[in-house]
């Protein structure tokens, strides 16, 4: 036998079932951003790795160690290319905005979902290709849209039955704040180097503020004695938060503030967030997002405000499995049972007929060993979770007939339908779809 292959390290196969539970938080989510008229887009997997370094910054931990990028050969259709898989998708976003102009009539709201690739350690809620549903609201200014994004979120929340989460949200204000704050946060950080591990010895200069950040207990004591950004903030600064702070509350959405929740680049500004749980260990961050007034003109893009977030869906799966969540699973209406495979023309041309009329039908197959016994063929008619099994017998057929029989009302009842009236009675085989 040939050698087996697995899939690479840290990227997961979403098999059934437990891909009804992603079809199910797509759908819900689909839904979802048209009530809050959001608009869908989809960029491209593979991006210049340009971008990600100037749209995601140097001296973040994607840009310096997580990234899968290669040298692209050259060829007619594009020279020498660096090239790297997304690994977050407001880069591209945002550069798509610049390229298609999209703003020239105003802003836009719009949402994407799909994979990411990051070269992390593989764990519980961390993996090397993971999914992010992202929201972008580009081109408008204030808290107002800041808190939508958050209502935005919530109501996700509401639509999935999550309950394990909470909101922290802080501002970090403007550059030139941040400048301030800066300046005092080496200086606290220097007089305390005696407790910082090599991570944050690293990151004084080039990133201090990420230090805040920090994942490592013994660094617990000097992160929280530090200068906090929010006693930096000036009178504009501290009434966008002040604004984002009143719709929350007249919306009785609950959250801390908490002053170490930050963003090290300087194109973040004003509001940040996220949605955080207790129950997945030290992946507990299900939603980060803020505001990013600075990206469009990093990215060669006329100035523009801008704001999101993004959603980790493994994460949020998972969160729901914990609650005990259970997720509608779509199963067929009808199973075909076939006898005799002299009965296939006639059954399949039934099952299209009846698929046309949006039953949903699962036709029996045969194995190498052949159609199977009638027994068997309705063990697993009844396997299939389906409500009815459609009998094409030959004696059925000789008289232009098919037996439905219920499978799952504890009656068993027989009916003979005649083929030449399907569309009368096709939709009494249908039961509700689990997604609407
Ligand atoms: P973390 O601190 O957990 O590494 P991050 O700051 O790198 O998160 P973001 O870049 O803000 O995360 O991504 C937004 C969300 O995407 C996270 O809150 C998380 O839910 C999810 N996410 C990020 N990295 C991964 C990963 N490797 N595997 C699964 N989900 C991820
Ligand atoms: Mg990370």
């Amino acid at each position: 036998m040939a050698e087996k292959l697995n899939a690479v390290k840290g990227m997961n196969d979403i098999l059934p079932p437990e891909s009804a539970r992603w079809e199910w938080l797509e759908a819900t989510v689909r839904e979802l951003m048209a009530r809050y008229a959001y608009r869908n887009v989809r960029t491209p997997i593979l991006e210049h790795t340009a971008l990600f370094v100037r749209g995601i910054g140097e001296v973040t931990d994607i840009v310096e160690k997580e990234m899968y990028s290669f040298h692209d050969r050259s060829d007619k259709y594009g020279d020498n290319d660096h090239l790297t898989l997304r690994p977050e998708n407001t880069a591209g976003i945002v550069r798509a905005a610049i390229e298609h102009n999209m703003l020239y009539d105003g802003g836009k709201r719009l949402w994407a979902i799909g994979p990411m690739f990051r070269r992390e350690k593989p764990q519980r809620g961390r993996f090397r290709q993971f999914h992010q549903i992202d929201v972008e609201a580009l081109g408008f200014a204030g808290p107002d849209v800041d808190a939508e994004l958050i209502l935005l979120a919530s109501g996700l929340w509401k639509a999935i039955g999550l309950t394990d989460v909470r909101l922290e949200i802080n501002s970090l204000g403007q550059p030139a704040e941040r400048a301030q704050h800066r300046a005092q946060l080496i200086a606290h950080f220097d007089a305390h180097a005696d407790q910082l591990d090599e991570d944050a010895r690293r990151r004084l200069h080039s990133n201090p503020l990420r230090i805040l950040d920090t994942k490592n207990p013994a660094m617990k004591a000097v992160v929280e004695s530090a200068p906090k950004l929010i006693d930096f903030l000036g009178a504009e600064s501290l009434a966008h938060f002040e604004g984002l702070k009143a719709i929350l509350d007249a919306n009785d959405i609950a959250y801390t503030i908490n002053p170490r929740l930050v963003r090290g680049l300087d194109y973040y500004n004003l509001s940040v967030f996220e949605f955080v749980t207790d129950r997945l260990g030290s992946q507990g961050t299900v939603c980060a997002g803020g505001r990013y007034d600075g990206l469009f003109e990093q990215l060669g893009g006329k100035p523009a405000p801008a704001v999101g977030w993004a959603i980790g869906v493994e994460r949020v799966l998972e969160l729901l499995k914990e609650q005990g969540t259970a997720v509608p699973v779509s199963t067929p209406d009808a199973y075909a049972v076939v006898p005799d495979a002299a009965a296939m023309p006639v059954a399949l041309r039934t099952l299209q007929q009846l698929r046309d009329a949006g039953v949903r039908v699962q036709m029996h197959a045969a194995t190498a060993d052949g159609l199977g016994s009638f027994k068997s063929q309705f063990k697993k008619a009844d396997a299939s979770g389906a409500a009815h099994a459609l009998v094409f017998g030959a004696d059925e057929l000789a008289r232009g007939e098919v037996t439905v029989k219920a499978l799952r009302d504890g009656s068993g009842a027989q009916t003979a339908r005649p083929l030449a009236e399907l569309p009368a009675w096709a939709a009494t085989l249908q039961s509700p779809a689990p997604n609407n």
